[in-house]
């Protein structure tokens, strides 16, 4: 329709839309009025529609009137996007320079992403015990320990659908056919205060950490909570979450792993019962997803658990935020936006001045210099909160003299002997899943490369027999009868994976129950409380795994924890590994022991004097974290600099190096003091036949890196560079 002269201009409608280009897309605002920003609307884009979120109002447009389309609808049943959320998210592509409508892409449940989305949902489903059901849970069989658990769970109050693992719906769903359990009306979901349950009585560690807290003054302050494994860091948690409560304001408690969430859930809901408390993590049906964070937009979650992608959660009463394990990998996203959810949290702490609380046995090595530095507050719990629980010893086996057969030293094989004697557990801990690491002709020599990729094949053995896998590309290959080098026939496999130490265990103590625990046997959605639930239930004598098992989880019976393979991180060319190493046995260390039986750790190492391992043994995080610290320093590295790392990776490597050599020219040109190194293969120089390289941008101050990257990145996107796919990673851990 022209407009007539004297008709005021139409307002424009700015819309952040999930594209590479980062830039809002203008369109007639129609209807639209400020109360719409913060909404989801429907645009048309190419010959498509697609869901954005209108972000400004403007009285003009640098386009054509004639080009600009009118919006379709929006989505008004769904509040907004809170304000603070918008900051958030621009703040966000601003730092890891990542297009803004890609980053509220991300934060959106993806069911409100796409373009079908705009209907009202429906409440989260909600399940609670009935008398019938009462009468049953008495009855069920002791070893039916995980139905007695959901009973349990059930008999304490009201539990949604959302947070039940696939396994406990569909018993849910065969105790609604039987009458046990009966759905709860959306009504009744939200009447009722909830309660808080008392805790234990604190230790003297624990009050003084919460005096610390509780009489600093209101508002923004990040702490760290540093606390040996045992020593009731969550205790704490409880108790600031309590006080949340009281205030009416909600909880935001990142945990890192998946896995962890239900057993952190069990411990809030038997503490709070009658809050609304939701789980939220990637593992969610859509569905749930949606109504899971609608339950948080529209305030009637108290307490939000979930995974590094909640940090993004709209939180209109926002209180307190906690990162538990905050030295987690996990909390770096390593693909598509790359941001740190444990960075992420502090700055929206700041931004909506509540404070975060930090919490971890061996924090980030950033994390402790913000300590020192006095940009975070320490709290410390030197000790374990039950008094019977002792650290474990941790004792190094020098594997030159107790020399290892099949994996095992002479001392871990003795150790394991007398647990089963005694009828207790262990763990065995080798960071390699798989059967071996390769596979050898012992005639040449000849190791097995995978045909893609710059990685060895690893050997696997299942049903049918070995195979060897690639663990980047997923190739997957029977093994050849002879060395196709030397023709030789005695083709072996070399070193150990779980699936080896699980066979060696099986030989060698043909009476125990093995239980092994890594990516191949966890796969399944599920299966890993399965496991949880065997080993709590003493089915296992001895449980074989990797990283998975280290995390978090509580096994009383467990009394042994043994260590394969651990110095492959001292050689590594990754500055960060010893750092991950430390983290890592420390976590693993502390699974054992933690009741009344002592508990013992043995290290296999030919290295028992490192440095590394004599801080380990005297569970000494802080001596540890100095020497890093003071070796970081020397070596020019972070946290004592800020880093950028721009990956390409194209068809050949003459395409990548040109374009990162002309990227770096570009960066030379700006001319803004921080160093730009050459351009270097990446350690997986090639994956599936792409090859990859990287170039490391970096300085001593993070600001003045900022100011570089800005220009920089604009530059980037007009370089030519056919066929060449990159990103910037700000702040990388792995290189
Ligand atoms: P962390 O999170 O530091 O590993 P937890 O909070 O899980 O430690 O506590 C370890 C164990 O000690 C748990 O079994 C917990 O119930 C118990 N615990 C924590 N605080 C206390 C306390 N003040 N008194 C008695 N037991 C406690
Ligand atoms: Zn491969």
């Amino acid at each position: 329709m022209p407009q007539s002269p004297d008709s005021p201009p139409e307002r424009i409608a700015r819309i952040a839309l999930d594209t590479p280009l980062d830039r809002l897309f203008d369109y007639l605002a129609r209807d639209a009025t400020e109360a719409d920003i913060g909404r989801r609307v429907e645009v048309p884009f190419g010959p498509r529609h697609r869901i954005g979120v209108l972000l400004e109002l403007a009285e003009g447009s640098d386009l054509p009137p004639a080009s600009l389309k009118p919006l379709g609808a929006i989505d008004r049943h769904t509040p907004p996007l809170p304000t603070d959320l918008l900051a958030l998210a621009r703040f966000v592509a601003d730092y890891y320079h990542h297009p803004v409508g890609a980053v509220l892409a991300t934060l959106l449940p993806p069911a409100l992403r796409r373009a079908s989305a705009a209907r009202r949902p429906e409440a989260t489903p909600a399940y609670r015990l009935t008398e019938a059901g009462q009468a049953q849970a008495a009855s069920l069989p002791a070893r039916a320990t995980a139905r007695i658990a959901l009973m349990e769970r059930l008999g304490r109050g009201i539990v949604h659908r959302a947070d039940l693992p696939d396994r406990e719906k569909a018993l849910v769903r065969d105790w609604l056919r039987r009458g046990w359990v009966a759905a709860v009306a959306p009504a009744a979901q939200m009447a009722g205060a909830g309660r808080v349950v008392a805790g234990p009585e604190l230790t003297g560690e624990q009050a003084r950490a919460l005096d610390a807290l509780g009489s600093a003054p209101p508002g923004f302050a990040a702490w760290l909570l540093h606390g040996v494994t045992g020593s009731g860091k969550t205790e704490v948690y409880l108790r600031l979450v309590a006080d949340v409560l009281a205030r009416e304001r909600q909880a935001l408690v990142l945990v890192p792993e998946i896995h962890l969430t239900p057993q952190l859930m069990e411990r809030f809901v038997r503490r709070f019962p009658g809050y609304k408390l939701i789980g939220l993590h990637s593992g969610l049906a859509d569905g749930e997803r949606r109504a899971a964070w609608l339950d948080a937009l529209e305030g009637r979650a108290d307490i939000v658990l979930g995974t590094r992608l909640a940090v993004f959660t709209p939180l209109p009463r926002l209180g307190l935020i906690v990162v538990d394990e905050e030295h987690d990998g996990a909390y770096k996203q390593m693909e598509g936006m790359r941001y740190s959810a444990r960075d992420v949290a502090v700055w929206r702490g700041r931004q909506r001045d509540v404070p975060v609380v930090l919490g971890s046995a061996t924090p980030a090595l950033e994390s402790w210099r913000n300590a020192r530095a006095g940009r975070y507050r320490l709290l410390s719990l030197t000790r374990r909160a039950n008094e019977k629980a002792a650290l474990p010893a941790v004792r190094l086996v020098d594997s030159r003299t107790d020399r290892p057969r099949q994996g095992f030293t002479a001392a871990l094989l003795a150790g394991l002997g007398e647990r089963l004697e005694r009828g207790e557990q262990s763990l065995v801990f080798i960071n390699r899943r798989g059967y071996a690491p390769t596979m050898l002709c012992n005639g040449c020599g000849h190791v097995f490369p995978c045909p893609r990729c710059s990685a060895h094949l690893v050997l696997h053995r299942n049903k049918a027999g070995y195979r060897l896998v690639c663990h980047h590309c997923g190739l997957t290959a029977r093994p050849p009868e002879a060395c196709p080098e030397c023709g030789g026939l005695d083709l072996r496999a070399a070193g150990q994976g779980t699936q080896r130490v699980e066979e060696t265990l099986a030989e060698r103590f043909p009476e125990a129950r093995i239980l092994r625990v890594d990516r191949d046997t966890t796969s399944r959605k599920g299966s890993f409380a399965v496991m949880r639930d065997q080993v709590e239930a003493r089915e296992v004598d001895i449980l074989v795994g990797t990283q998975i098992v280290a995390k978090g989880h509580d096994f009383p019976h467990l009394t042994l924890v043994g260590v394969i393979g651990a110095d492959h991180a001292l050689i590594s060319p990754d500055f960060r590994a010893t750092e991950r190493l430390f983290a890592q046995l420390m976590q693993v260390a502390g699974r054992a022991g933690r009741a009344e039986r002592a508990g013992e750790v043995l290290i296999q190492t030919a290295y028992p004097r490192h440095p590394l391992y004599q801080c380990l043994a005297r569970h000494d995080y802080p001596g540890f974290a100095e020497a890093a610290l003071k070796e970081r320093r020397g070596a020019d590295a972070p946290p004592y600099v800020s880093q950028a790392l721009l990956r390409a990776e194209a068809g050949s490597e003459e395409a990548v190096m040109a374009f990162l050599q002309a990227a770096r020219q570009e960066g030379l040109d700006l001319g803004k003091g921080v160093t730009l190194f050459d351009p270097v293969s990446a350690l997986m120089a090639r994956v599936a036949n792409r090859h990859r390289a990287q170039l490391l941008a970096q300085c001593g101050a993070r600001a003045r890196l900022q100011d570089f990257l800005a220009p920089w990145v604009a530059l980037l996107r007009e370089l030519p560079g056919a066929g060449v796919r990159w990103s910037l990673d700000v702040d990388p851990v792995d290189y």
